[in-house]
């Protein structure tokens, strides 16, 4: 749990995001990375549901920080936010469920963060070849 804390609070520092603002968002997500951490030696994304998770950390697409996190800089976990708790979703391809949700959201600090952002074309194959 600690681990994975610190982890998180750097990745903010460095994409120029903040945990949620909600009481009790962030810890849950911490704790059930955490968890995937101890059960299956990755922290694979706590959000999503997945037939096999030994198989699935075979991909690097849904391991914190995953794909979407650093090529679109957006969290679908809420986890790394703007300041008002919304996710970044500016970048996002269109037809994307996080463009459908939230609508554009800017990113406040586009000086920051989506490190794979020369990946996004090679993801939106990945994503319809192997839905996730
Ligand atoms: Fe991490 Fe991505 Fe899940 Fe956010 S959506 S907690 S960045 S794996």
């Amino acid at each position: 749990m600690g681990r994975m804390r610190k982890f998180v609070d750097a990745y903010c520092r460095k994409t120029g995001t903040t945990v949620h603002p909600g009481e009790g968002v962030t810890e849950s997500v911490v704790l059930g990375l955490a968890h995937n951490m101890d059960t299956i030696g990755r922290p694979l994304c706590p959000c999503r549901f997945y037939p096999d998770k030994k198989e699935e950390i075979k991909h690097r697409t849904w391991v914190c920080a995953c794909e979407d996190m650093k090529i679109y800089k957006y969290c679908h976990c809420l986890l790394f936010v703007a300041e008002d708790g919304n996710p970044i979703t500016e970048y996002l391809p269109e037809g994307h469920e996080g463009r459908e949700i939230y609508g554009i959201v800017k990113d406040p600090t586009p000086d920051k963060g989506r490190e794979s952002r020369a990946k996004a074309e090679q993801r939106e194959i990945d994503r319809k070849e192997r839905p996730s």
